[in-house]
C-alpha cells in the first residue's frame, strides 16, 4: 500500500482537499481518499508533493496509427485539403507505422493519459494496445458513398473490429462528408446497441456548405480523389441536421470536433434526446483550421464535453493537459476544475469506463498525476504534469 499526497487533490468527483491522501494499492486501485488529519493517515508513511494531484486522463478522440505524420502537413489549409494531403502521404511500411504508434502509446501514458477514444482504418495498432496500460476503446472508421462500396466496407471494417478487444472496440461512420445516405440506413440496420459510435461532425465549414448548398472545397476533394459525389444533395441545412437522423437512436454517441456547429444546431441535437457527447480537439482545430469551436454554446452540456488530442497528423503533442491550456487561455469563463472534469470523468463515461477511471474514488484505478508550476488552480503555460502512478 501507498499512500500518495499532495497540496491539493482533486478526486473530480467531490471537492478539492487541502493536503489530502491517496491510499492505493499495488495494482493502481485506490483504497481509501483521505483529509491531512485523519487518524488513519497519521500513523502511515506519507509520499507528499508540491502541486496538485489529479486523476489520470481521458483523451477521447485520437488516431494513433497516424503517428507516423508528425510534421508532415501544412497548417491552416483548412480540412479538404489537409484530408487529401493525408490519403496521399499515410502509406509506410507497418514496421515503421508500429514503431511510432509504439512510440506515441509509451508518450501518452508518460503524460497521464489513463484511456484513449481511437479510431482506426487498419489493425496496425492492435499488438501495441494489448500490451499497453492505457485502456483504449477502438472505433473502426468506415466511409462509403457509392453503393456497391457499402456492403464490403462494412465486412472489413468488422474483419478489423476483430483484431481488438471485444468489449473495447465497435465500428463507427467516419463523417458526415465521407458517408452517403444509403450507407447509414444499411449501417443503422446492423449494428448492436452497445456499438459506441464516434463522428467527426462540423470540422469545417466546408461541410455545412456542401450539405446546405452542394458547393465549396468539398466538391474539388471528391474530383481530386475520384470520388463520385452524387450521393449528396443540397439540404438547405446544417449536416448534423442532415445525418443525425439517421444514426442508429439508441446507440452511445461522440460528436468529434464541432468546431462549425451553431446554436441552433446544438438545439437540433439535444432535441433528439439521444446520449450523445461532444468532444473538442482544440489544438487539432487550430492546426487544421485556425478556428475553436464555440465553447459557450455547450456549456449548459457540461458533463457531455470531452476533449480528444487528434492525431500527430494535425498536432504537435498527444497530451490533454496541452489541450486544457488551450482552452484555458481561449475562454476566460472557463475555470480548470470545469475543464478537468471534461478531461477526466466525462470522457469516461463517453467510452463507458466511469466504473474505472476518471476520477480519485475508492475502487477506482485512475492512474494518479501531479500538475506543477500550477498558482491558485489557474492553468497557466507554465504547468507541467508527471505521472505518480
Ligand atoms: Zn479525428
Amino acid at each position: 500500500m501507498k499512500y500518495v499526497s499532495a497540496s491539493i487533490v482533486v478526486p473530480v468527483k467531490g471537492n478539492f482537499i487541502k493536503n489530502g491522501v491517496v491510499a492505493i494499492d499495488g495494482s493502481g486501485t485506490v483504497t481509501g481518499v483521505f483529509a491531512e488529519d485523519d487518524p488513519l493517515v497519521r500513523e502511515v508513511a506519507v509520499e507528499f508533493h508540491d502541486g496538485v494531484l489529479v486523476p489520470g486522463f481521458v483523451n477521447a478522440h485520437c488516431h494513433i496509427e497516424l503517428s507516423h505524420m508528425l510534421g508532415k502537413t501544412d497548417r491552416e489549409v483548412g480540412l479538404p485539403k489537409f484530408l487529401s494531403t493525408v490519403m496521399k502521404m499515410r502509406a509506410a511500411e507497418p514496421d515503421e507505422i508500429i514503431a511510432d504508434i509504439k512510440r506515441a502509446d509509451r508518450s501518452m501514458y508518460e503524460k497521464g493519459i489513463q484511456a484513449v477514444g481511437d479510431h482506426v482504418n487498419t489493425e496496425l495498432s492492435a499488438a501495441v494496445k494489448k500490451e499497453s496500460p492505457i485502456i483504449y476503446h477502438t472505433f473502426v472508421e468506415l466511409m462509403a458513398m457509392a453503393k456497391e462500396d457499402i456492403q464490403p466496407r462494412i465486412d472489413r471494417a468488422r474483419d478489423i473490429e476483430f483484431y481488438f478487444e471485444p468489449d473495447r472496440a465497435s465500428i463507427t461512420p467516419h463523417a458526415p462528408y465521407s458517408c452517403s445516405k444509403d450507407f447509414f440506413k444499411v449501417f443503422r440496420k446492423m449494428i448492436r446497441e452497445d456499438n459506441l459510435l464516434s463522428i467527426h461532425n462540423q470540422e469545417s465549414e466546408e461541410e455545412n456548405r456542401l450539405f446546405r448548398y452542394k458547393e465549396g472545397a468539398f466538391l474539388d476533394f471528391y474530383a481530386e480523389m475520384g470520388l463520385d459525389a452524387s450521393a449528396f444533395k443540397a439540404q438547405a441545412r446544417n449536416s448534423v441536421q442532415s445525418y443525425l437522423p439517421h444514426l442508429p437512436r439508441n446507440n452511445k454517441l461522440i460528436l468529434v470536433h464541432n468546431t462549425f456547429t451553431s446554436l441552433k444546431d446544438v438545439d437540433f441535437i439535444n432535441r433528439q434526446g439521444r446520449d450523445v457527447f461532444f468532444c473538442v480537439c482544440p489544438k487539432a482545430n487550430l492546426y487544421i483550421e485556425g478556428k475553436l469551436p464555440k465553447i459557450l454554446n455547450f456549456v449548459p452540456d457540461q458533463e457531455r464535453m470531452v476533449i480528444g488530442t487528434d492525431s500527430l497528423a494535425s498536432n504537435d503533442t498527444l497530451d490533454i493537459l496541452e489541450e486544457m491550456k488551450v482552452l484555458a487561455d481561449h475562454f476566460d469563463h472557463l475555470d480548470f476544475l470545469q475543464i478537468l472534469q471534461w478531461a477526466t470523468i466525462n470522457g469516461a463515461a463517453a467510452l463507458g469506463l466511469s466504473d474505472m477511471l476518471g476520477s480519485i474514488e475508492v475502487g477506482k484505478r485512475p492512474g494518479l498525476v501531479l500538475l506543477e508550476g500550477m498558482h491558485n488552480l489557474r492553468l497557466t503555460d507554465n504547468v507541467t504534469s508527471r505521472r505518480l502512478v
